[in-house]
């Protein structure tokens, strides 16, 4: 897949852009001037594959509890200001590696300032525009020509400002506005984009939203940096995203090919693969696993996969690229399956 080219802005060592991968964001919920609780939150999204974590900077004492967090944090961090511009600054002197800002709720001498500040220490600033932040010309305009054009807007302003490290969020919590509005920025410029539809609900509601809008987005070359947005823990945004980049082939890791069953299948396929799936989820290799319903289909339908299993009456079949490797009991696969892949792939790593 053709990526957009893009420029790259460096947030403390994470690269967004430009060849680079595309990095995955989250934010923290926790209340950040509680610096335990927050590098703990920033720990587990580190864990579970986030690669560059915002923390929201709602007053001073957030903003003091900053240096910190950022001391112990493991990967870069990102702050969220709104409306004072004061913590934007604060932010920044307590060692931030990027700013989040919406320029709609700071006014012009304030974002001068800010983005002056930035420049200096050369931090990174995202642009979020969203519908809290279309500029006042363009409010009567509809909701994806007045994002495209308020974006399009700020970024002029910032950049006469001096300040060329910006990267760019439109968002909507409708996926088609988040869509077409994103599209149409994109392709008129070389800022890296952000992409995320915001407020996409619970974890079902927001892997269906975020799947669609950043899935198609990503699938014209656009998107430098993500966030899947999730009523819930963050924790949980990370798979999604993780899951999105691997569909698309943007990030290496297994892919699980199983069957939706039907009357031949005699197993409980869906056991068996949700627990080779758990297994294999922090494997990053480029791998297809199959598992199966029946051995009449299976080998054959799988047959594309590195490595699976199919069920039978009772017994079943292993197959590695689609020959048949060993035959035995059902209940006896999974495991034997995540043995041989094992196997397998520390031989290929010598
Ligand atoms: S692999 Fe077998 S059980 Fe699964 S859907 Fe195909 S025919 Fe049915």
């Amino acid at each position: 897949m053709e990526r957009l080219t893009t420029r790259t802005v460096d947030a403390g060592g994470v690269k967004i852009g430009g060849d680079n991968p595309i990095v995955i964001q989250s934010m923290t919920n926790t209340d950040t001037k509680d610096v335990e609780s927050t590098v703990g939150q920033i720990k587990r999204l580190v864990a579970a594959g986030c690669e560059l974590v915002r923390v929201a900077v709602p007053d001073k004492e957030s903003a003091r509890a900053l240096k910190r967090i950022r001391a112990l944090s493991p990967v870069p961090l990102v702050a969220d200001i709104h409306f004072d511009y004061n913590l934007a600054l604060a932010a920044l002197d307590a060692g931030i590696d990027k700013l989040r800002i919406n320029p709609g709720t700071i006014g012009a001498k304030a974002l001068k300032a800010v983005v002056t500040a930035a420049v200096s220490q050369q931090v990174p600033v995202r642009i979020g525009v969203n519908s809290g932040s279309i500029h006042r010309d363009y409010r009567h305009l509809s909701r994806i020509d007045a994002l495209v054009k308020s974006a399009r807007y700020y970024c002029e302003a910032i950049e006469s400002m001096g300040c060329k490290d910006l990267v760019v969020s439109l968002k909507s919590s409708s996926v088609l506005e988040t869509y077409r509005a994103t599209e149409q920025f994109a392709l008129g410029n070389d800022y890296p984009i952000h992409l995320g539809v915001t407020e996409a609900g619970t974890v079902r509601s927001s892997t269906i939203k975020s799947s669609i809008g950043i899935g198609a987005l990503l699938l014209q070359g656009i998107g430098d940096t993500l966030r899947v947005s999730v009523t819930g823990p963050p924790e949980s945004e990370i798979p999604i995203a993780i899951g999105i980049l691997r569909a698309l082939g943007l990030r290496p890791g297994v892919e699980i090919i199983s069957c939706p069953t039907c009357g031949r299948s005699g197993y409980d396929v869906a056991k068996a693969a949700q627990e080779v799936e758990a297994h294999l989820s922090r494997v990053d290799l480029p791998l297809k696993i199959a598992v199966m319903g029946c051995v009449v289909n299976g080998p054959g339908e799988g047959r594309h996969a590195d490595f699976g299993i199919a069920f039978g009456p009772s017994e079943g079949v292993l197959f590695q690229k689609g020959e048949v490797v060993q035959k035995m009991p059902n209940g006896e696969l999974p495991a034997a399956l995540l043995k041989l892949i094992d196997i397998e792939t520390r031989r290929s790593e010598v």
